[in-house]
């Protein structure tokens, strides 16, 4: 069973998914942003974390016709 779990990274903040039991984890997962090494208490898959809006959100410009 994979319990899922979002948090940021220790290291550098970026959000993260912590995915327990998914298939690839690791007891010593990797940050896949700055890639240092987080201290987890069982096998996990680090994942950048998307599900979120970032700090710098793509604007999208719409023109409107008068
Ligand atoms: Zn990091």
């Amino acid at each position: 069973m994979t319990v899922a779990r979002f948090a940021p990274c220790p290291h550098c903040g970026a959000p993260l998914s912590y995915l327990e039991g998914a298939s690839g984890s690791t007891l010593t997962p990797k940050c896949p942003r700055c890639q240092a090494g987080v201290t987890v208490p069982r096998a996990t898959l680090l994942m950048a974390d998307h599900s979120r809006p970032s700090d710098r959100a793509t604007s999208v410009d719409v023109k409107l016709r008068s």
